[in-house]
């Protein structure tokens, strides 16, 4: 076995604002990569506002520094979030993990999903307890945190034993003794390439690169990047594309890069270990291998979770079309539905009968909101369809997508959140409660089960809670959970909106819009069927939203009852006066969740 001591790879793994970011622009610093003009400013790392704003990463991105000639890759990953076995990808590329702290704060349990899987597939962990230098600082009692964490989500003995480097990203130094002043990164860089194994295989053997991930480049087009798992690789060389489906592709590398710094720059060649990216391969995808002609061996694939949710996106016909965005036409917004999907795995794009209406699937709502608002940033308009969940038949028996839905929320709001996922058909199968008031829930609940419920689940722990769910698999169909009213909010037309545009109540038949979105007068901002009749909520002058009832909403109510539906208007009889309402700016409609 040929191990090669000149490369380290790494993942970094970090909760946003533990200063990641910082403490990678100084590794760039100095190893004298950066130039001149590249400040600290150029945030490459987690560039995308959204991603910083909902604290999660959504794109991986790749890194370099050079150390005493050892390359050291270093690749990030998502924060908490990981829609269809991009985690478990990325981690494919590395030797170890860098789990980055803050000092003060501690550990915080988003990262806990990433870090369960890296530890669980044995990556060698490397601790670094960074921000040392901000008053209040408790390095040593937050090692003793990590070290609880690290039993609880199943570490070997190994990985108990990791090594901890105490830094300040922000100071530019590190030191292996806390109680030491440091004076440069030196020490967390001899740490890596001390601690983290170096890439091991054989060196002389037929080339074989495993593709983990896809970028796209508005220059070149589809950009592979993996890692080099045997052999060497050459620019120009000839290999076979092993596709998932078992089928094989003549195709020909016409351009090879690694990276430095930020940047990926064109080789003529890398070996084993290295991480590495092509472009060029028009058909390239992840969890493929490009093998050597000569010896045609596919790694495994790395499971794409399934789509489990779909939502259907369609061109704005409404009379308000035009008002708020730049791309508006059924072109434009197919050209940017099928370049999403060159990198975003684990989502899906389908035409329908209608050339103004696409089928979007994905891992489920927040997967699907991340597009909407990113579309909409980008100034597209459109519309969406209320999500629907995504079921299978087998052997003529209908089955359903069940979720592992990870929870971590302070011991006060255990009852409340336990008491909403009863009734939305999960089954708890895993509890436990740390010294810090925080509970871990573990559940296993239909796909539909989760409809909505991030909103409310932030609503009900106010913003302390955190959630996650990962896929589990396909169940036969449960049976109702309750019947419940949905809704779509036409995207854009709400001018400033800051929601996502989806929302829903739990509450038998309710429906309100969520907090933060602009409305407009004359638009049905709730709908509240009782039994015998259906209050309307209408806005009564132009707002933003802050609560579910808003102060500038009024209620009619609609007697007899009536089943709204997607294009009906609405009359009422109010004060005598027959009022009428266009539910021109929202789309709604009574389902039963079946
Ligand atoms: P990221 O979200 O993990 O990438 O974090 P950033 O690198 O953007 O840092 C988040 C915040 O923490 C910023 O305000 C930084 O200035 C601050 N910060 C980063 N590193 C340090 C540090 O070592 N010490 C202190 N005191 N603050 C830091």
């Amino acid at each position: 076995m040929d191990q090669r001591t000149d490369v380290r790879n790494i993942a970094i793994i970090a909760h946003v604002d533990h200063g990641k970011t910082t403490l990678v622009d100084q590794l760039l610093r100095q190893s004298g990569i950066f130039r001149a003009n590249e400040a600290v400013a150029e945030r490459v790392m987690d560039s995308n506002d959204l991603e910083r704003e909902r604290g999660i990463t959504i794109l991986s991105k790749n890194t370099a520094v050079m150390y005493n000639d050892v390359k050291v890759n270093i690749v990030d990953t998502p924060g908490h979030a990981d829609f269809g076995g991009e985690v478990e990808r990325i981690l494919m590329m590395v030797d170890g993990v860098l789990l980055l702290v803050d000092a003060f704060e501690g550990c915080m349990p988003q990262t806990r999903f990433v870090l369960k899987k890296a530890l669980g597939l044995g990556k060698k962990p490397l601790v670094v307890i960074n921000k040392v230098d901000r008053p209040g600082a408790r390095p040593a009692e937050v090692v003793d945190e990590v070290l609880d964490l690290f039993i609880e989500l199943g570490a070997d003995e190994d990985q108990l034993e990791f090594p901890v480097v105490y830094a300040s990203g922000k100071g530019g130094y590190a030191t292996v003794d806390p109680g030491e002043e440091g004076t440069d990164m030196k020490p967390l860089l001899d740490a890596i390439l001390r601690e983290i194994p170096a890439p091991k295989g054989d060196l002389t053997g037929p080339a074989q690169v495993l593709f983990s991930n896809i970028d796209y480049d508005d220059y070149v087009g589809r950009i592979g990047i993996g890692r080099v798992e045997r052999g060497e690789v050459h620019n120009g060389q000839n290999v076979v594309l092993c596709h998932r489906d078992g089928t094989t592709k003549n195709v020909k590398i016409t351009k090879l890069y690694q990276f430095e710094g930020l940047h990926r720059v064109e080789v003529e060649e890398a070996r084993l270990g290295d991480i590495v990216a092509v472009s060029g391969i028009a058909d390239l995808n992840i969890g493929e291998t490009a093998c050597a002609p000569e010896c045609v061996e596919p790694l495994p694939f790395v499971q794409i979770d399934e789509p489990t949710v779909s939502m259907m996106f369609m061109v704005n016909n409404s009379p308000f079309a035009g008002r708020e965005g730049k791309f508006v036409t059924s072109r434009n917004l197919r050209e940017r539905l099928f370049k999403e999907v060159e990198t975003n795995v684990a989502m899906r794009v389908e035409e329908t009968d209608s050339p103004d209406t696409f089928k979007v699937s994905g891992r489920g709502e927040l997967h699907l909101s991340i597009l909407i608002e990113q579309m909409r940033r980008q100034d597209f308009e459109f519309q969406v369809s209320a999500p629907q969940v995504i079921y299978k038949e087998v052997n003529g028996k209908k089955y359903e997508p069940i979720e592992l839905l990870m929870i971590e929320v302070p011991d006060s709001y255990v009852g409340a959140v336990m008491e909403k996922l009863g009734s939305r058909k999960a089954e708890i199968v895993n509890m436990g409660t740390r010294d810090t008031g925080m509970t871990h829930l573990e559940f296993k609940i239909p796909a539909r089960g989760l409809m909505g419920y991030r909103q409310e689940f932030l609503t009900d722990t106010n913003g302390n809670g955190i959630m996650n769910n990962v896929f589990d698999g396909y169940e036969p169909y449960k049976g109702d959970i309750q019947e419940r009213a949905q809704g779509s909010l036409i995207a854009h037309e709400t001018g400033e909106s800051t929601g996502y545009g989806l929302w829903y109540a739990q509450d038998r038949g309710r429906l309100f819009i969520g907090p933060g979105v602009e409305v407009y007068e004359g638009m049905i901002v709730g709908v509240s069927p009782k039994s015998d009749d259906i209050t309307v909520n209408v806005c009564k002058k132009k707002h933003v939203t802050n609560t579910r009832s808003s102060s500038a909403d009024e209620a009619l109510r609609l007697t007899p009852p009536t089943i709204l539906s997607l294009e009906q208007s609405l009359e009422f009889i109010k004060n005598d006066e027959l009022v009428e309402v266009t539910p021109k700016n929202i789309r709604m409609r009574k389902t039963v969740l079946s």
